[in-house]
């Protein structure tokens, strides 16, 4: 196991990035340094295990690299919450504001597990508004959402305000430039 592994020197930070004013955290710098992916999930299982999850689902595309392992190690089901479009089955979708615009995202309905318990990861969570969505597709698809993993966390931008009690959990937070 991976204690005490300095994350932060791991993620490559971009200002500017996709636009003026962002800050990006980027984590491919992370999936690149195989101690720190271990790192990351490694720490996941350690949070997790036992815990009575029957499904996982990963948000489109980097919570995929995240949840893939996790649920290979702990032989859970992974869901995939997608962009509208690239689900070739019965699919259910939500909308939810971008900064600027809408987005859709969907899931395959059928793989939802009914009366499930299920862990939403991504790899960053900002205002929560894309786990919010998921939330309530999981919802529609009668299962429920249980927690969030998301390797990091920027709760300046207020994802609680967006996701009330449910439990968050993440390896490292940021608190503004
Ligand atoms: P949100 O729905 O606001 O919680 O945004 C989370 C999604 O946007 C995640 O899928 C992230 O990958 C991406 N994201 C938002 N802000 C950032 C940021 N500052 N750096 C890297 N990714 C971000």
């Amino acid at each position: 196991m991976s204690e005490g592994f300095n994350l932060d020197d791991a993620i490559r930070k971009v200002p500017g990035f996709p636009k003026e004013g962002i800050l990006f955290y980027d984590i491919t710098s992370v999936l690149a340094n195989p101690d720190a992916f271990r790192y990351c999930i490694d720490s996941m299982v350690r949070l997790y295990k036992g815990s009575g999850l029957d499904a996982v689902a990963a948000i489109e595309s980097r919570g995929f690299v995240f949840a893939a392992p996790f649920c290979d190690r702990l032989g859970l089901p992974l869901l995939l919450v997608r962009k509208k479009g690239k689900l070739p089955g019965r699919t259910i979708s939500a909308s939810y504001e971008l900064e600027y615009g809408r987005a859709e995202i969907e899931m395959h309905v059928d793989d939802i597990p009914s009366g499930g318990k299920v862990l939403i990861v991504d790899d960053l969570i900002a205002t929560g508004g894309t786990v919010k969505a998921t939330i309530e597709l999981l919802r529609r698809g009668g299962a429920e959402a249980v927690g969030v993993f998301s390797v990091v966390g920027l709760p300046y931008l207020e994802y609680d305000k967006a996701l009330g009690d449910l439990p968050v959990r993440t390896l490292i937070e940021y608190f503004g430039e």
